[in-house]
Formats: C-alpha cells, structure tokens, sequence
C-alpha cells in the first residue's frame, strides 16, 4: 500500500504488481522503478489493515496497474480487496476503483450490493477520447464509456479520468459531451513526459486554451471544481494548472 501523490487520494491499493499487461503506449508501469516498487504488494493484507483503521480515507484501487487485468479472471484479488474493504469495521472510507478492463463490470453485482449496505465505491476508469485510439491496444475507449454508464444505471456512483490528454487525439469536451449524463466527477491531466514517450512536442499554450474551454462547458453543465470526489464535480490536476 503506497500513500500517494495524487492530489484527490490518500491511499493507493496495488493488487497485482507490475508491468501491466494492458501495455498503454504512455504507461510506466513497465519501468524498472514501478517494478520495483511493486515487487512485494500485498493487496490483502493493506485492504484489512485499512479496513479497520478508524481514520477516513480516499482509497484508489489502482493507480499502478490494472487490477481487473485478465489474472484477476482466475484470480480474483481485486473483488476479495473490495470485498475486504467493504465489510470492514470502518465503513467511511471512499473507494476509488479505477480500472480500463471490461473484466470489472463482471463485479458489478458485488458493487452494488456493498453500495446498497453502505459501502461509499465508485466506478472509475480512464478516459483518452469516445474511439479507440492506437495508443491502447488492448481496451477500448467505447466499452468504457458503456460501462460507466451501466454502472451508472445501477444506482453506482461513477467517476472518469480524463488523462493522459493526448493532444490530436484526447478531446476532453468531446468525452464530457458524451458521458456528462452518467459520470458524476471528472479528473483531467495532462500527457507528462512528451519527450521520452516519444509524442509530438505540445504547442505552448495549448492545454491551457483547451482548459479554459472545457472548464466552461463543465461549468454549463452544472459541474463545480471539487479536489474531492463528489456528484457534480471535476478537478483540475496540479500538472495541467502549473504547466499549461
Ligand atoms: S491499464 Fe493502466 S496500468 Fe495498465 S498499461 Fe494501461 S495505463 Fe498502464
């Protein structure tokens, strides 16, 4: 269990360590420090140690690797983690699942269930446009956006992260256009390392133009700015804000 970096979490779960066999173009979880840093996760045993911590935490499972990749379809981690959190002593604790993998809808019963006895977990995945693009090829932007909304059918609260925002092929308003009926908060970044991953220079100036812009439709929307997750929320990452 790592404490993270990310502004609108406190606790990150890694269920299965790197690399991650979804093979993003932009990913790092093949570097050799995420496989390191991974090496020795031990997904249930930070699952029943949060469980019964009495202080209320945002806990994202992942942010490393996918943990609906296709092992959890024999192995069953990710669902025994939730599991593990939602019948734990502390029940005010928020959970973030964050997966690109259609093997997470396949848990959607058990969501709901939690959900209906209290349990506070959210449907999260990454957005990087409404098509599939090259840059992922093993999901599909399209199956994403149709589980959210299922999820979204099911009385579950529903969350998309907006990143890496490729230029020329992420279009933030284009997403929020499409999803806006059915994700409750949005998180938006920008793509880091440009040069090393190999993508075209940005031009200066762009995402803060495009920001701009996509803030106001979110705000057209009924969107409000939230670090928190919340119904009706966004938040703007550090990385977009500080370096436009
Ligand atoms: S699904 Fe996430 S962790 Fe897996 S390769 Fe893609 S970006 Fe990396």
């Amino acid at each position: 269990m790592t404490k993270t970096s990310i502004e609108y979490a406190d606790e990150n779960i890694t269920v299965y360590p790197a690399p991650c066999p979804l093979k993003c173009k932009y990913c790092w979880s093949n570097q050799p420090i995420w496989i390191y840093r991974t090496r020795h996760a031990d997904p249930v045993m930070d699952a029943m140690r949060l469980a019964k911590s009495h202080f209320d935490k945002i806990i994202v499972v992942s942010f490393t690797t996918d943990p609906y990749q296709p092992r959890e379809s024999t192995e069953h981690l990710a669902r025994e983690v939730l599991g593990i959190l939602a019948k734990g002593e502390n029940q005010s604790h928020r959970v973030m699942v964050l997966s690109k993998s259609c093997l997470m809808e396949g848990d959607f019963p058990f969501f709901k269930l939690w959900h209906d006895h209290g349990f506070d977990i959210w449907v999260g995945t990454t957005l990087t446009s409404v098509i599939q693009i090259p840059d992922e090829p093993l999901t599909s932007n399209p199956h994403r956006i149709v589980m959210l909304q299922r999820a979204h059918n099911l009385g579950l609260p529903t969350w998309a992260s907006i990143e890496p925002w490729i230029p020329d092929k992420t279009f933030p308003r284009q997403i929020i256009e499409a999803t806006h009926e059915f994700v409750d908060w949005y998180v938006i970044g920008r793509l880091n390392y440009v040069k090393r991953l190999r993508y075209p220079e940005v031009p200066k100036g762009y995402y803060k133009e495009e920001t701009i812009k996509t803030v106001v439709l979110l705000r057209s929307l009924g969107y409000e700015i939230s670090q928190k997750p919340r119904k009706k929320g966004f938040w703007l990452k550090k990385e977009l804000v500080t370096n436009p």
